[in-house]
């Protein structure tokens, strides 16, 4: 794909945070946003040109909104495939479909990391309740997730014995399949990887951040992650491994665990801007979102240096909106609101980048951050 012009039109799938900063970042480099989201008000469509409001799967509404825009990109990936393959007869899409289809089915998606001899956690897909008892065998403890639509650990029963599963089996009828199991790792710590890849196949991958997460949702992350260089080497090349086998063009986030053996094992890949990169708006010359856009729009990908380094605070739900006057008089501390009006508990509301010099993240200061948070954490 040639370089897209300035003012030309970026179509976004998805109107949520993510695709708010996606669209930041694109007016900063002189494009247009256009918005399609089954939702109203949403986060992205106010700082965008314009916005399509419908279904996802609403083709007339797709093709309109596909003729309007020179590429297209998405910011999250629960969209119909069926959908986003209607939009492509129109207009470029990046990431393909194809990658669509991998990532938003966790069977797909192990199976093709499995067969490019990527490490993942022992796993089996369930497709019925009969598979369930299955996992006498397959072994605990173990966790068990949907297959589609989870996320921020949303659908997934964590069996740790017999009576566990005994419990789910009592209501295997409620389940929706499919579903996939995969053994717990005795994880260290986990950590993740930003990669953005280009049409011409030029891949670059951000330092590795470390992820801490509470009921199932990113609270904190600390950029680097306090890890060996070899270890952070691997994750990076194991991401740029991943984004070249699946043909990527843009920006993709690559979760893993580093296990009690030192392993790095693969939980999952997101191919769009994810959470754990969003250190990178503050602590690198140019942010995951300008780097996903640079990738769509076919302009040069330049270094993802690291020039500070960053604890990324999640602002979730009432409690941490409340904090936001203190935050505001903080030095060296960066606040981005995602303008969400109603701060439901659990819900993102926006995040907090906490700058220190580059090789400033001591021991000391990780835990004095995290102990406000995890009041257990006593891991650094
Ligand atoms: P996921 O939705 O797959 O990202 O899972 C949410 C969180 O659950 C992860 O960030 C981990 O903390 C935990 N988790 C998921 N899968 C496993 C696993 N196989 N072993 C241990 N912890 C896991």
């Amino acid at each position: 794909m040639s370089s897209l012009q300035t003012g030309a039109t970026i179509g976004i799938i998805g109107g949520g945070q993510l695709g708010r900063m996606s669209a930041m970042a694109a007016a900063r480099l002189g494009f247009k946003v256009h918005i399609y989201s089954d939702t109203v008000p949403s986060p992205a469509a106010e700082v965008a040109d314009a916005c399509t409001i419908a279904s996802y799967d609403d083709e007339n509404s797709l093709e309109s909104f596909a003729r309007n825009c020179d590429v297209i990109t998405f910011e999250f990936e629960n969209i119909s495939l069926k959908g986003l393959k209607a939009l492509e007869r129109y207009c470029p899409v990046a990431p393909s479909s194809h990658i669509l289809e991998t990532s938003q089915d966790r069977i797909t998606e192990k199976q093709s990391l499995s067969r490019a001899g990527i490490p993942v956690a022992p796993w089996k897909a369930l497709y019925c309740k009969d598979d369930l008892i299955t996992l006498y065998e397959f072994g605990l403890p173990c966790i068990v997730k949907t297959a589609r639509l989870g996320y921020d650990g949303k659908g997934q029963y964590r069996l740790s014995d017999k009576s566990d599963l005994e419990a789910l089996l009592a209501h295997a009828d409620a389940l929706s399949y499919p579903l996939v199991a995969e053994h717990i790792v005795d994880f260290e710590r986990e950590i993740s990887v930003m990669v953005v890849r280009n049409a011409s196949g030029l891949c670059q991958c951000y330092d590795p951040a470390e992820n801490h997460h509470k009921d199932g949702i990113l609270r904190v992350s600390l950029a680097p992650a306090p890890i060996m260089p070899e270890l952070a080497r691997q994750a990076q090349e194991l991401a740029l491994n991943i984004a070249d086998q699946l043909k990527l063009v843009g920006i993709m986030g690559v979760e893993m665990f580093h296990d009690a053996q030192g392993q790095l094992i693969i939980n999952e890949i997101a191919p769009r801007p994810h959470n754990s990169g969003h250190w990178t708006m503050d602590g690198c010359a140019i942010s995951q979102f300008e780097m996903h856009i640079r990738a769509v729009a076919g302009l040069p990908l330049p270094s993802t240096r690291r020039h500070s380094d960053v604890i990324m605070h999640n602002l979730i739900g009432p409690q941490d909106m409340a904090l936001v006057p203190r935050i505001m008089e903080e030095d060296e501390c960066c606040l981005h609101l995602y303008g969400k009006k109603e701060a439901k508990t659990g819900r993102k509301m926006g995040h907090v980048n906490r700058l220190f010099p580059r090789g400033g993240l001591p021991g000391k200061l990780v835990t004095s951050h995290l102990i406000p948070v995890f009041p257990d954490f006593s891991q650094v």
